[in-house]
């Protein structure tokens, strides 16, 4: 196997983590686990768009209220890098609903339900790249 040491990977802070300020806390943990942050902007994006970045989703019963709410406020996108970004970050944030996640992850100290889990993050290299595409090709 492949070991890149500088593999990267998406993260977005979600509204309801922006609306609650946790952004630099949030932040300081990636730092705080190996990660670098390559790349940031605080953003808000359209409906359209986040139906566009969620698209995987659009069968899901959940697709609708997901693409209104990562529109809904401002967020923050990243491209972190460490080694095994994509699946260290996955660990980090924890299991999507914050209620499964284990204790030490994002998901688990800031979420506040399933759809309000405060972090997105890329689940698989090719996904990585797509993404980061999405919000920082220039
Ligand atoms: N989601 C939801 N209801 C569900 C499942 C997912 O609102 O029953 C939301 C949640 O915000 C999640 C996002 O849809 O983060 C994308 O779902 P996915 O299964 O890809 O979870 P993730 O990769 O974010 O852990
Ligand atoms: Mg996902």
């Amino acid at each position: 196997m492949i070991m890149s040491k500088n593999e990267k990977t998406l993260s977005i802070i979600k509204p309801d983590a922006v609306e609650r300020n946790l952004d630099n806390e949030i932040k300081e943990i990636f730092k705080n686990n190996g990660f670098s942050i390559l790349k940031e902007k605080k953003i808000q994006i359209e409906k359209s768009e986040a139906e566009k970045f969620y698209k995987v989703h659009e069968t899901k019963p959940f697709y609708n209220d997901l693409c209104s709410y990562l529109s809904s406020g401002p967020i923050v996108v990243m491209v972190l890098e460490k080694a095994n970004a994509v699946i260290d970050n996955r660990e980090l944030m924890g299991a999507t609903n914050p209620k499964e996640a284990k204790d030490g992850t994002i998901r688990k100290k800031y979420g506040i339900s399933i759809d309000k889990n405060s972090v997105h993050g890329s689940d698989s290299i090719e996904n990585a790249k797509i993404e980061i595409d999405f919000f920082f090709k220039d």
